[in-house]
Parts: C-alpha cells; sequence; structure tokens
C-alpha cells in the first residue's frame, strides 16, 4: 500500500516510515513531483489537515496522510492554535514566537496548555481523523536547547518536570502529541490491513 505524506518535511517522512507496518511505502510530496505550497486556511487543525490531506488526493487519486499541529494556551483562548508556526508574523520564526508568547503571559498565573496534532487520512474518498494530545503547563522563561518551536517554555504534565527542549527526542516522543495521534493512525492502519503470519 502507498501513502504520500502531505508534507515537504522529508525528515517527518523518515520519521513516520520508520514507524509503519512492513508492506505500507509512505512517499513525499518531493518525490511525487509536487512542489507547490498546501494552503492552510481552515480555523481548527482537522480542517488545515483535512484540506492539506484533500488537496492532494482529488489530484493524485492516491492515499494520503496529513498533518496540522500546535499549540493552544487557555488563558489565551486558545492561541496561538493554528496560527502557532506564525504566531509572530511571518516568515515563521521560532525564536520571534517564544518570545511573543512569553511577552503574552507576563504576570498570567493561569499556565495551562496543551500541543495538539490532527492527523487526516483520506483513502478511497474517505477522511479519517486522528488526535494527539499532550496537556501541560508553560514556564515564564525558556529552558533547554533541544527541540523547535515552543519546546523550551512547555512542562507536559506526564514528564519528570523537564521542559520538551530539556529532554531527549526519545523522552519527548514518549509522551508527545505527534506521537499518540501516530499510534492512533497505526491502530487504525493495523485493523484495516492486517499483516498475515
Ligand atoms: P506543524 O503543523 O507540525 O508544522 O506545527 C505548527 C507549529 O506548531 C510549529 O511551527 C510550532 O511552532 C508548533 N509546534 C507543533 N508541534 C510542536 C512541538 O512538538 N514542539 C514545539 N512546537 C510545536
Amino acid at each position: 500500500m502507498k501513502i504520500i505524506l502531505a508534507t515537504q518535511n522529508e525528515h517527518k517522512v523518515c520519521e513516520i516510515q520508520a514507524a509503519l507496518p512492513e508492506g505500507v511505502l509512505l512517499t513525499s510530496l518531493k518525490t511525487i513531483g509536487w512542489s507547490r505550497p498546501l494552503e492552510e486556511t481552515g480555523n481548527t487543525f482537522q480542517e488545515n489537515a483535512l484540506q492539506k490531506a484533500m488537496a492532494v488526493y482529488i489530484e493524485t487519486g492516491i492515499s494520503v496522510l496529513a498533518d496540522d499541529s500546535g499549540l493552544v494556551v487557555n488563558a489565551l483562548k486558545g492561541a496561538p492554535g493554528v496560527f502557532s508556526a506564525r504566531y509572530a508574523g511571518e516568515p515563521s520564526d521560532d525564536a520571534r514566537n517564544r518570545q511573543k508568547l512569553l511577552d503574552e503571559m507576563r504576570g498570567v498565573t493561569d499556565r495551562k496548555a496543551h500541543f495538539v496534532t490532527v492527523l487526516a487520512f483520506v483513502a478511497e474518498g474517505k477522511a479519517h481523523f486522528f488526535t494527539g494530545e499532550v496537556h501541560g503547563e508553560l514556564e515564564n522563561q525558556e529552558r533547554g536547547q533541544n527541540g523547535f518551536g515552543y519546546d523550551a517554555l512547555f512542562v507536559p504534565s506526564n514528564g519528570t518536570g523537564l521542559t520538551f527542549a530539556e529532554m531527549s527526542s526519545d523522552e519527548k516522543n514518549a509522551v508527545s502529541h505527534r506521537t499518540q495521534a501516530l499510534n492512533l493512525f497505526l491502530g487504525f492502519l493495523a485493523s484495516e490491513h492486517p499483516q498475515k503470519n
């Protein structure tokens, strides 16, 4: 079975391919010669993931997996949400996004936030969604050098008190929103295409 991953990020393709069962081949947009940017104009993670998956499915007819992720902050009424990548404006800049978040959260006592990933899988004209969430709290200064995005500000409540940026990638992956969504998708694939022994 072939699945196109609707991303220009080759690293994401390798990471997800490694988790897939034998016989499921993940292809990147680059490999199929797709170079146009995919629009993300929805108001929710689900709308954006579906918009990207559908755009590719309609043109290729091949099964497509697309993701959309971001950080949701309770005290900011859900911001930065679907605007997480461009919170401090375009072009997207992680350091400026973190600084804007720190500024918006200065003096705010409710520090609760969560990361969300929605995966949209479109196959045979039908869409399926898989959502992962990791809940935690925001620090009031950056801690750690690893990861990307808002990692240096986020302490998951199911972790050891470290920010995501102080964890190894294995430690982060054990609890992350992305892993949870991917595991739900893998469960779905296994139920749809059971491996024969
Ligand atoms: P994407 O949809 O995976 O490209 O994520 C959109 C934006 O959400 C990223 O540019 C980051 O700012 C933020 N984000 C999503 N996942 C994470 C994460 O695991 N750590 C830190 N920031 C994240």
